[in-house]
This record gives structure tokens, sequence and C-alpha cells, in this order.
């Protein structure tokens, strides 16, 4: 668990990054890891706060990131018993779990490819309005909604008086960003999501520190290493539209290599995306755009 700034801590290792929020209202977290993974994210937890989890914001439907819902919100045990770690003990509240409501509507409609809905861990606070915003903890909290960008449910969490950024899988430093295309990801819109996280990113005054944000994977970072990874998404799109404006087919895009000067800092022999997968999203996604000149 580290600390990042304010109110705020990281557990990375779980799936996705999990952002855990403490005071004295209780605990929200920012994403929930793998199921498998919920018993030690919860022990983890429990060494920062006993505080009850009342909240789960979901920045996306992906299982390392929403896997821990279920196990977060069952009721186990008494008050004794949460000496063993259980989540939830009689007399807790209910967790809220926030998310889009595209999150909902994708968990509880399975395409076959995807496990079955878990009975619990559903959102059941989803908002459909470009963002939602709550106080929690002292702090104001907003989340906002990134369209069509990983997929078409992402949210970035906004503290504000920590001065943090929760971003899901937007930014993802070290790796291609996942454009999930059949989740209703696109490229414009993954583009337009890093630009509205610079909005909100005010700088230290050394170049370093000032906002801190928390990816979907990968280390904590700021303002700066959002920008590099911005500015790197926005030119291998344009190269790959430039190419696509000559009529180059997708195999010719690849063969060129749009990402060559790029790859060794974001392909790892273990990288989610390989430069080709990210190629060709960027490819599908202007081609099915409507307006993919633009
Ligand atoms: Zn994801």
């Amino acid at each position: 668990m580290l600390p990042v700034q304010g109110n705020i801590y990281m557990l990375a290792g779980a799936g996705g990054n999990i952002t855990v929020q403490t005071g004295k209202d209780g605990i929200l977290l920012v994403d929930s890891g793998l199921e498998a993974m919920q018993p030690l994210v919860l022990a983890e937890i429990r060494k920062l706060s006993r505080a009850p989890i009342l909240y789960i914001v979901n920045t996306h439907m992906h299982a390392d990131h929403v896997g821990g819902n279920a196990g977060f919100s069952e009721f186990k045990g008494s008050l004794a018993g949460d000496a063993n770690n259980n989540a939830r003990v009689e007399g807790d509240p209910a967790v809220k779990i926030i998310g889009h409501e595209n999150v909902l509507n994708r968990m509880t409609t399975p395409t076959g490819k995807e496990t079955p809905p878990p009975q619990f861990g559903l959102p059941v606070d989803e908002y459909a309005t470009p963002f939602k915003d709550l106080r929690f903890n002292g702090e104001g909290i907003v989340i906002y909604h990134e369209p069509k960008a990983h997929t078409d449910g992402d949210s970035i969490v906004f503290f504000r008086g920590s001065d943090v950024i929760s971003t899901g899988d937007i930014f993802t430093p070290g790796g291609y960003p996942f454009i999930d295309l059949e989740h209703g990801g696109g490229i414009n819109g993954e583009i337009d999501a890093l630009d509205h996280i610079l909005d909100l990113t005010i700088p230290g005054k050394t170049q370093e520190g000032g906002t801190y944000v928390i990816p979907g994977h990968g280390r904590i970072c700021d303002e700066a290493d959002v920008v590099e990874f911005r500015d790197m998404v926005v030119i291998i799109r344009d190269r790959i539209r430039t190419m696509m404006k000559k009529d180059m087919t997708l195999e010719q895009i690849k063969a060129v290599r749009p990402t060559l000067d790029y790859d060794t800092e974001y392909i790892k022999s273990n990288s989610f995306v390989k430069a080709d997968q990210f190629v060709e999203a960027i490819y599908k996604s202007l081609k099915s755009s409507d307006s993919p000149g633009k």
C-alpha cells in the first residue's frame, strides 16, 4: 500500500491498481481488483484502517477492476468476525458501488465470452450524466464519464482535496492503451479523455508533484507523465490516419511499424497490448468512426 497524497493510497498487484481513500467517514475504493485477490486486498486495507468500506467506484467493467466487488459487498460474521478481516459486519451500512450505467449494462448482459454476472457486486448507484459528485472524508470527489475511450463506460475519479486523479485504464504508463472496440472504446475518445485528465491536473512548482495521477496499471504518475503518454497516442494516431488517407491497407500500415520509435518504452515482454494490436485498434476505430478524417 503506497501513500499517494492527502487521504489517498494506492494498492498495486491485485489486477488493476486500487485507489483507497480513508478518513473519518470510512473507506472509499476506486476499483476492486481481481476476484481471487479480494481477501488479500482486504487484509492490506485493514493494515491501514478498520473503518467500514462504504463506496466502490468502478472505472470500467473489466474483471481486473470489478472482480473484488462481490467480496466487499457480502455481509459476513459479527464484530468479532471482523478480526478475521471480514469486509462487512452486522451493523455496517451496505457498500454503494458506483459506475457509469454502461458498466452495469455490460456486466448484466454477458456476450458469452465473459463470465456470468455475479450475484453481488453490481453497481447499484449507476449514473448516466456527464459527471457525478459526492463529499466523503471531508473532500469533494468528482466522477467524470469519459465516453468511448478504453470502453464506453469509463470513469475517472478526481479527489479535489487530496489533488489526486484515478484514471482507470485510459492511462497505462509503460504500456500502449487497450482500445476495447468490442466494449465501445475508441481512439478519439481515448485522446479526449487524456486531454480532460490534463485539464484537471496542475503541475508542482518544479514540474514534479502537483496533482498525482493513479493509472489503471503501473506506477504513481504526475502531469508530465500524462503529457508524454497523450503525445505518444496522438502522434501514432496521426501517423496511421495519414497512411489511411493514402489508402494503405491495415497490413501495409502494420508493415511500416508506425509505433517503432516508441516500442522500447511501451513494449515489455509481458505487455498486455502488443504494437500490432495497438495499430489495428487505431485503424479499426478510425475506420468505423463517423469522421475518420477528423
Ligand atoms: Zn481495462
